[in-house]
């Protein structure tokens, strides 16, 4: 199976989609099914999604903090595949990154895209170490990139310009904002982006609709305004939070999709949201 960066690289996964086939074939019972889905992971608070583009293919958006990611890939990805085809990490704060370290302890990860920003936590400076000790290549985001991988198609929407080295004020407002297309439906995933982003997205007539809109930064009454919905224009509004000490999801954030009739599932209350 092949992953392509258009204009931008190009990595081959054949030898490595031929060997998951054979593993499963002969020592498994679990099938490596071929249809796409994304899953929207109950990770305590924290942000992790995971897109199964089908034929043993995963792309893992953030990991939430700390192990409980291994438990969701463990139950999620076919038993004997250890390769996750591409680990997009929208910006470095620990409830995104700190299950990614698990995940690069634990899984082959082939290809890496982070927005590459000066960050010098014990978090930050433990991922860097893997990543250079396992020899990852990585990719910083930047508005046009796209992927494509099977059915799925990723396209980046910010940050627009290569943040790789920048010393930033606040990382939130650098998250990697992606559209996902899958089987007919489209998605919105904001990381924690607040009305910064959202802003400059409205004021650079960004194509920003979709069917789904992953709500940014846990249900932040920072985030996600009324002109936003608007222009996005989500059916259903998915907000990955947990218990946490900040009130989130805000009471001024669920107002606004009440307002709005826009259904929304919390994966505290809802469990992981699997979306086929
Ligand atoms: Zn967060």
């Amino acid at each position: 199976m092949s992953i392509i960066f258009r204009n931008i690289l190009f990595v081959t996964f054949a030898i490595t989609f031929a060997v998951d086939v054979f593993l499963v074939d002969s020592f498994s019972t679990q099938d490596i099914k071929n249809e796409s889905k994304i899953i929207f992971f109950d990770i305590g608070q924290g942000d992790a999604t995971m897109i199964d583009a089908g034929g043993g293919n995963q792309i893992l958006i953030d990991g939430g903090d700390g192990k409980m990611i291994l438990e969701k890939l463990g139950k999620y990805m076919p038993l004997l595949d250890r390769e996750i085809e591409l680990v997009i990490m929208t910006h470095p704060d620990k409830d995104h990154l700190g299950g990614l370290v698990e995940v690069l302890k634990y899984y082959q990860v082939a290809q890496i895209i982070e927005t590459g920003i000066v960050c010098e936590t014990a978090i930050c400076q433990e991922w860097d170490r893997l990543v250079d000790e396992k020899d990852i290549p990585i990719k910083y985001a930047e508005f046009g990139q796209r992927i494509d991988l099977q059915s799925v198609d990723i396209k980046v929407l910010y940050p627009f310009e290569n943040l790789h080295d920048q010393k930033v004020k606040d990382d939130n407002e650098t998250s990697i904002v992606l559209r996902v297309d899958v089987e007919n439906n489209s998605y919105l995933l904001m990381g924690d982006a607040g009305f910064k982003v959202e802003n400059e997205l409205i004021e650079r007539n960004i194509s920003i609709g979709a069917k789904t809109l992953k709500v940014a930064h846990h249900g932040s009454k920072n985030a996600t305004s009324n002109d936003f919905l608007r222009i996005v224009n989500p059916e259903v509004a998915v907000i990955p939070v947990g218990e946490n000490r900040y009130g989130h999801p805000t009471q001024e954030l669920l107002n606004r999709l009440k307002n709005m009739s826009i259904q929304f599932l919390q994966t505290d209350l809802s469990g992981d949201l699997v979306f086929e």
